[in-house]
């Protein structure tokens, strides 16, 4: 084994079906007075029930959380936070809220952060990391400050049975996809590798039961615990190709985060199959094939397999992507060198892009 770092960043968290009824209780515990609620449009109904179990401890709702936080609703955001005198937020939804909260955060200008309290209704994964993104002008800047990463997380599985299979199964893939590039990061390390291994086994395993039915609370706790593990992963390792691809094809060609990731990781994961074949071999047993896997070989196709079966988006053509970018797509993913298992080849990066646009089986 080779001599590693390992440095635990990892919020509080409360796991389990009906814990939303401790959220009072957390957040006397870091300490907060008056919380103001964040949630997307979409989500209301839930941030209204979130905010009717806070009491006086209730500053106010802000509902209109949008993804890759625009700086101005960051800012918008902020201001209503001051105005209603909160001293913590509480972000209940998906990666754009939990977004919107770290942004409030890193736009306070105090000393002291505003403290947030992250309560995940999807599987991205945002909750666990000091990972930030903010869109300025059209560009979105991302970067690591520990100031953003929640005090606490709520997990609660029944807030994730409204979710429609379909963002159930990209969000789903979105977390697999932070454990599979994990597990060949240049700063990994033997218990991030366990969590990643676990992460994908979980989400894989409640994807199936999902399918058949998306209410199975069961299998919904198995996903958020999958979530959280994989979640925990992408907040302590280095990214690669993968996440660098989806993070232009998002943010360049505006095209949806998780339906983005459903089909660009087979291939990415095809990209680096033969330098990285012990990730392969473990991604690939993850997901089911057992000790015989050969894993460089199997992974990428089992992935692709694993996103058909549930009927997630396949190609890039049919979520809005136009072939015309396909170049500067290219370019974008050479533009900056990163730590990747295979180097990044303009050309072949160019190849896996075409197939994952055309939805192509890898291997
Ligand atoms: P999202 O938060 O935009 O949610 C997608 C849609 O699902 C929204 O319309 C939302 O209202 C709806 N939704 C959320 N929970 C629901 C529920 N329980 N029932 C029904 N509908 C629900 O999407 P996302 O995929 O969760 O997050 C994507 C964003 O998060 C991207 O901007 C991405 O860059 C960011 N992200 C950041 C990190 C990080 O570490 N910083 C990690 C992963 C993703």
């Amino acid at each position: 084994m080779r001599a590693f770092d390992f440095e635990s960043r990892m919020p509080r968290v409360v796991f389990g079906v009906g814990s939303l009824q401790h959220l009072g209780r957390e957040i006397d515990r870091i300490g907060a007075k008056r919380a103001l609620v964040l949630s997307t449009p979409g989500q209301v109904g839930i941030a209204n029930r979130v905010a009717s179990m806070l009491g006086s401890r209730l500053a106010g709702v802000y509902t209109k959380a949008v993804m890759h936080v625009p700086i101005e609703s960051a800012r918008e955001a902020r201001d209503e936070a001051r105005r209603l005198g909160a001293d913590c937020a509480v972000a209940v939804g998906g990666g754009s809220t939990t977004g919107l909260g770290k942004a409030i955060a890193l736009e306070s200008s105090s000393q002291r952060p505003l403290p947030i309290l992250a309560i995940p209704t999807t599987y991205a994964g945002s909750e666990m990391t000091p990972i930030y993104g903010i869109t300025d002008a059209g560009v979105k800047k991302t970067g690591r400050d520990e100031r953003v990463l929640p005090r606490t997380v709520i997990y609660d599985p029944e807030l994730t049975l409204t979710v429609p299979l379909g963002l159930t199964i990209t969000s789903g893939l979105n977390a697999i996809a932070h454990a599979a590039e994990g597990l060949y990061a240049h700063d990994g390390n033997p218990i991030v590798g366990l969590m990643a291994e676990e992460g994908i086994r979980a989400i894989a395993g409640a994807m199936r039961r999902l399918s058949g039915n998306p209410l199975a609370l069961e299998a919904r706790s198995d996903a958020l615990y999958g979530a959280w593990l994989c979640g925990v992963v992408l907040g302590h390792v280095s990214m690669g190709l993968h996440h660098k691809l989806c993070h232009t094809l998002c943010g360049t060609f505006n095209l949806p985060h998780a339906d983005v990731h459903a089909v660009i990781l087979p291939h990415a994961l095809a990209y680096n199959a033969r330098q990285a074949p012990e990730a392969m071999r473990r991604i690939a047993n993850a997901l089911g094939a057992g000790g015989r896997s050969n894993g460089s070989s199997e992974a990428p196709a089992l992935m692709f397999d694993l996103a058909l079966r549930h009927k997630a988006p396949m190609a890039l053509k049919d979520i809005g992507m136009r072939e015309d970018g396909l170049d500067r797509a290219a370019e974008l993913a050479v533009r900056d060198q990163y730590p990747n298992p295979r180097p990044l080849q303009k050309a072949a990066i160019r190849e896996l892009i075409q197939r994952a646009f055309d939805g192509v089986r890898p291997g």
